[in-house]
């Protein structure tokens, strides 16, 4: 069984820094793929309230068999639900939809800045890490601004910030923020959706032959080897293998670096501004 590194986190848990992402799997397909997923070897496991597949998350987990001690799962506050007792709620119906009696990490979505609830959301978020039902909390999609609103205005540091990040959009003011803060990265979209020719880029498809691997085994290598946490996605059983086949090879510095270099604010999916 291949053992995936750990990236402690600021809080004294620590989280598989491979995982695998269920956005946009079909709720009516989600036992299956995830299914697949642990058989391939995934532990970690990251999904949402909004993307409707909780439930199926959770029955793929029971019927796993794998001891709960083995598997880290996250799960994520909406935008509507970012008032105090609303919190609460969404967080117990998330609880009882994966079956489960604790998350281990549970995050804010968005900051939803227009409705401006994302610091009571996160005091609420606060309240459920003390009651032991969230072993550790964190936001996804904060900004520098929203952090350090968070920061002044709240006891404890998110664990985490999901952030959209592949070469094209590394976001590196938030990433470098996080880092003087001691927030971990998580980066969402780390194969960038599949909405640019990001395999087809010289610095990754030269890597990728001079390792014998792919071009999406070398973009999971960078960010591994840029101390990100990720958790690719793919319903294909056979791309779920190849994205966890990423632990024999090393990428160079200088391999790193040019990848590094392909940074030119490329986002593909939302601006945290405009999602309410
Ligand atoms: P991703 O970058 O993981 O891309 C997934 C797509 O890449 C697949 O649908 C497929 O088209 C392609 N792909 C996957 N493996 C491949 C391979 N080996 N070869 C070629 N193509 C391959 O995008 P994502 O799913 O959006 O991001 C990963 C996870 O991040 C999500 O599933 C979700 O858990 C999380 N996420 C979070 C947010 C957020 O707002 N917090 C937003 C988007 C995604």
């Amino acid at each position: 069984m291949t053992s995936v590194p750990r990236i402690q986190l600021n809080d004294g848990h620590s989280i598989p820094q491979l995982g695998f992402g269920v956005f946009k799997v079909d709720p009516h397909e989600t036992v299956r793929i995830v299914s697949d997923a642990l058989e391939v070897g995934y532990r970690h496991i990251d999904t949402a309230r909004i993307y409707g597949n909780e439930a199926g998350v959770g029955t793929a987990l029971a019927e796993s068999g794998i001891p709960r001690e083995e598997l880290f799962i996250t799960t994520k506050l909406w935008n509507t639900d970012h008032g105090t007792q609303s919190a609460f709620d969404a967080f117990d119906a998330s609880l009882e939809r994966l079956g489960l009696d604790e998350v281990d990490l549970y995050l804010i979505h968005w900051p939803s800045p227009k409705g401006d609830r994302y610091v009571e959301a996160w005091k609420a978020l606060e309240q459920i890490r003390e009651s032991g039902r969230a072993r550790s909390i964190g936001v996804s999609n904060f900004l520098v601004p929203h952090l350090e609103r968070l920061l002044a205005e709240t006891d404890v540091v998110p664990a985490v910030d999901q952030i959209e990040l592949h070469p094209a959009h590394q976001q590196p003011a938030t990433a470098a923020f996080a880092e003087q803060h001691g927030i971990a990265i998580e980066a969402w979209g780390p194969l960038g959706q599949g909405k640019y020719p990001l395999f087809d880029v010289p610095e990754i498809a030269d890597a990728a032959e001079a390792h014998g691997k792919s071009p999406a085994q070398v973009v999971i290598r960078w960010h591994l080897q840029r101390g990100h946490i990720v958790f690719p996605k793919s319903n294909r059983r056979e791309r779920m293998a190849e994205n966890f086949d990423v632990f024999d090879f090393e990428l160079s510095d200088a391999e790193v670096q040019a990848i590094t270099a392909l940074e030119r604010e490329g986002r593909v999916g939302s601006h945290p501004a405009d999602v309410d």
